[in-house]
């Protein structure tokens, strides 16, 4: 037996069945996979490599660096980078490493127009048009400028025209129907290829909004966009920690940093050794839960760098002992509801995840 230790299980078959359920959702002909930040902190490449096995044919990363190391592992798969190059340098790491750039501007576009004539062929590469959101992707008049001047585009292979969404988890807002109707508009415009619009919870919308090419993340990592709705997906993400002391307390007596946790009876404390260092957001002091043996139990006072303190006194004194398995995230406390009480989203949570878990896919 290896010693106990703060552990990340990550339920590989349930990521399966969450991409197989959201492909079924999904009318149009492709499901890919986002897998950028590590695959939202769970491990980029035990994901992709189960996911392909699936029949995932297409992944999306968010820098160049990240594609280079997914790159390493599968040689086949279409890799996207959502950031597209910001030099010549990394248009040559892009082409080198076989890595597909979305290109986000004329800028983008020109560096990989250089490198295509260099190379003096066409280089495969998608387009993103900002239809709202703001962030990325071509401005409306740069999209323009392409739509006069399609020989822009001579130098490339286009093999995606995508959007993105800003409010997708909230279906009614009205920024949902403009961008729909801007990107169709805008695509309908530039040469034909593939298209793509919506991530996770952009599959919840009608199927009008689903086009060519869907790029679901959270979903395939048990986050549910939507929030108050049915929860179809599975758990894949367990964080378990082993009980490292138990002591008991007076009346009176305080908990950690602060003494903010003041016991009013007579109390039982357990100790358990992951802290804010691990991803444990501290803002969940004093209002978040474990579950032991299935029974859920309060925080005590503060989240420290390395430690929680769980009041245990409601369960029964002989059931737990030092190394009993205490479940910080998992079907009893989902990444959701800790999400909910932190006053973040399931994202944040999964991405903070810790170097020092000990790490395990099954
Ligand atoms: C992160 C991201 C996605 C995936 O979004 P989820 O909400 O995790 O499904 C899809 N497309 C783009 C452009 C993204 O940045």
């Amino acid at each position: 037996m290896p010693p106990p230790r703060p552990t990340l299980r990550v339920d590989l078959s349930a990521l399966a069945a969450n991409w197989h359920l959201m492909k079924s959702r999904f009318s149009g002909s492709e499901c890919a996979a986002v897998v950028k930040a590590d695959a939202y902190g769970l491990g980029a490449l035990p994901i992709a490599k189960r996911l392909v096995e699936e029949g995932c044919r297409t992944f999306f990363v968010a820098t160049v660096e990240e594609g280079i190391a997914l790159r390493q592992s599968l040689p086949d798969p279409v890799i996207y980078v959502l950031l597209g190059p910001a030099c010549a340098e990394d248009a040559s790491a892009l082409h080198a490493h076989q890595l597909t750039p979305i290109l986000n501007s004329l800028h983008q576009l020109g560096l990989w127009r250089n490198l295509a004539e260099q190379h003096q062929k066409r280089l495969p590469a998608a387009l993103h048009l900002d239809t709202g959101m703001h962030r990325l992707g071509f401005p409306e008049s740069e999209t323009q400028t392409l739509i006069d001047d399609p020989s822009q585009l001579n130098a490339i292979h286009l093999q995606l025209v995508m959007s993105h969404l800003a409010c997708p988890d909230t279906p009614e807002h009205p920024l949902n129907a403009r961008q729909l109707e801007r990107f169709h508009s805008l695509q309908a415009q530039l040469p034909a290829a593939p298209r793509s619009l919506v991530n996770s919870a952009g599959i919840l919308l009608e199927p009008e909004y689903h086009y060519d090419l869907a790029r679901p993340g959270a979903t395939l990592y048990g986050i549910h966009p939507l929030p108050n709705r049915p929860r179809p997906l599975k758990h894949i993400a367990t964080v378990t920690a082993p009980i490292a002391q138990i002591r008991t307390i007076e009346k009176g007596e305080s908990v950690g940093y602060g003494g903010t946790f003041v016991a009013r009876r007579h109390t039982r404390l357990a100790t358990v050794p992951v802290g804010y260092a691990d991803g444990y957001f501290r803002a969940l002091s004093g209002i978040g839960n474990a579950a032991i043996n299935g029974r859920l139990v309060p925080i005590a006072g503060r989240v420290s760098m390395d430690f929680l303190t769980f009041d245990i006194s409601s369960l029964p004194e002989d059931s737990i002992t030092p190394g009993t398995e205490v479940e910080l995230i998992g079907p009893h406390c989902t990444v959701d509801d800790l999400a909910e009480k932190a006053d973040t989203i399931g994202y944040e949570i999964l991405t903070r995840l810790g170097k020092r878990l000990n790490r395990i896919y099954d």
